[in-house]
């Protein structure tokens, strides 16, 4: 068989748009296939009477790892997108009053560690070498490994268990910290990328040395301008990307993939076929009929699924004062609601927030003297509770605004100009996201890493994952190091590495 030179990508994702550089930066002519109007996956974008709402991400770690897709063709990242710096990265508050202001600098983060229990700076410091060791091992050794058979596992293992990868981020963190709520200021992460604090691997503690070394940024114009930046990148090394072409499936022969059929009858052959798409659609609807889209639908639908978020976009008439750009807003109680929401069965009556201020970084993301954010309450997935949204959505979405009105935006509803919610409904319907989950298989140690879906299948040797679903998992720094990884495979296999 001729050398493999055209590839196509299903999906826009951060995984999808950052593997579609890499193809096409190597001269494999790429074609990116999304369902939507839009491209972006979770970082969609919605503009409504001058408001800007980015759907998802909001925090920008590890901004080198995205320089580097442009990098790779001799490009400067400034070209396509301004990263504008966040401080404090988070303001955290409890509803005793404390506050936090989670800062990137030594001397400041500490003063504000003291502030709460001096006795804890201390073991803070520890707890910081212990982040940079699992950085070093967990992200730059083994977070782009692609991890396709046991033998990778097995001589990872020892690394993995210096790390104490086996037990959980709030353990680790608990064994530094004492104070209950500093514990929760060094181990909330994993909910950003879908894991349960005190089940996640503690490798995920990497995420504050992640954050302490990289900075945590914002795209100037919101995160659907470093969308619209590597977009624009793709399309000058010649790739294509097209909208509204829903993928129907997957077309093989054997064990081989031959390319995909669009939900309009269209059939796109192709060499290689990665999907950015949710895992599990990828298998159960995409491989419909197949043996191998059984088998492996079979094993995900056994899998955990991370939790899935309640999302209330909200422009308002002012700018609200004193307000920082990222706020998590503590509820009563954490290990409790925690659970609650990642084992279900139901709704809980309480919830924690983040609320995405932007306009405090980018006023041009609303209108003069106005201002936009989003509130995101993490909920159980719709396998876990199955919550009629359509019907207890708005209900939700005003105790969410009643809490921000009483905690930090007073008079909020008094200003609300536009509303729009997203829900766990959402994210299946217009997602194809199973359970509704908004960061794919939940990354707990043993679907990590090889027991995680692999960047390639074993069974149809073209045939690639990208994205949340596969390793290393979810998050912007994840999904472009699945991109890495799986470029990788895909580029071997293609004799062009
Ligand atoms: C509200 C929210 C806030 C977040 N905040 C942060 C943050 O601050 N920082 C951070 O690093 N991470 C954050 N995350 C996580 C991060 O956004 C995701 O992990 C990441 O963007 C997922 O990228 P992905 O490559 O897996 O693709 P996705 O974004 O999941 O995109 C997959 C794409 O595939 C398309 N698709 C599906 N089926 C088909 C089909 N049949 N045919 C064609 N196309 C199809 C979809 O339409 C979609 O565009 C957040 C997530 C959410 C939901």
């Amino acid at each position: 068989m001729s050398q493999p030179r055209t590839a196509l990508v299903i999906g826009s994702g951060f995984g999808g748009l950052a593997l579609a550089i890499r193809l096409q930066s190597a001269g494999i002519a790429t074609t990116i296939l999304e369902a939507r109007d839009g491209p972006g996956g979770r970082a969609y974008v919605w503009h409504d009477q001058g408001h800007v709402f980015d759907a998802g991400p909001t925090v920008i770690t590890d901004p080198d790892s995205l320089r580097e897709l442009w990098a790779l063709s001799g490009q400067d990242m400034a070209r396509d997108v301004t990263l504008l710096p966040v401080s404090p990265f988070y303001r955290l508050l409890w509803e005793d009053g404390a506050r936090f202001d989670y800062v990137g600098d030594s001397a400041g983060l500490e003063a504000e560690i003291a502030k709460l229990n001096p006795a804890d700076v201390e073991g803070y410091r520890r707890f910081h070498d212990y982040a940079e060791a699992v950085y070093r091992e967990g992200y730059l050794r083994l977070g782009t490994v692609p991890f396709l058979n046991f033998r990778q596992m097995l001589q990872a293992a020892p690394a993995l268990v210096k790390l104490e990868a086996y037990r959980s981020v709030h353990s680790v963190v608990a064994r530094f910290i004492r104070d209950p709520q500093l514990r929760q200021a060094f181990s909330f992460h994993t909910l950003l990328v879908g894991g349960n604090p005190f089940s996640t691997s503690a490798i995920y503690a990497l995420i504050h040395a992640l954050e302490r070394r990289g900075g945590v940024w914002f795209a100037q114009g919101g995160t659907n301008k470093l969308v619209a930046g590597m977009l624009a990148l793709i399309q000058r090394l010649g790739g294509t990307l097209r909208l509204n072409a829903p993928v129907a499936r997957i077309e093989t022969e054997g064990a081989r993939a031959t390319g995909v059929r669009l939900a309009s009858g269209e059939q796109i052959a192709a060499d290689m076929v990665a999907s950015n798409a949710d895992v599990m659609h990828t298998y159960r609807d995409l491989l419909t009929g197949t043996r191998r889209g059984k088998v492996k639908a079979a094993i995900l639908d056994r899998q955990r699924w991370s939790m899935s978020l309640f999302v209330v976009h909200f422009g308002l008439d002012r700018v609200p004062e004193g307000l920082a750009h990222h706020t998590v807003l503590f509820g009563p109680r954490y290990r409790e609601l925690v659970t609650e929401i990642f084992r279900g069965p139901a709704l809980p009556e309480d919830f924690s927030l983040y609320l995405h201020s932007p306009s405090v970084t980018d006023p041009t993301l609303a209108p003069p003297g106005m201002s936009t954010h989003y509130a995101l309450a993490p909920v159980p997935h719709l396998g876990r509770a199955g919550v009629d949204w359509a019907a207890e959505g708005p209900a939700y979405a005003d105790r969410i605004l009643a809490a921000l009105e009483r905690r930090v935006i007073p008079d909020l509803r008094r200003h609300l100009r536009v509303q729009r919610i997203f829900t766990p409904a959402d994210f299946a319907s217009q997602l194809n996201a199973h359970h509704g989950s908004a960061f794919s298989v939940e990354p707990i140690l043993a679907q990590s890493a090889w027991f995680r879906p692999h960047n390639r299948d074993r069974a149809i040797r073209n045939l690639y994952i990208v994205g949340a679903g596969t390793h290393p998992g979810a998050g912007i720094p994840g999904v472009v190091g699945s991109a890495k990884a799986t470029a990788g495979v895909m580029l071997a296999d293609a004799g062009a590495a």
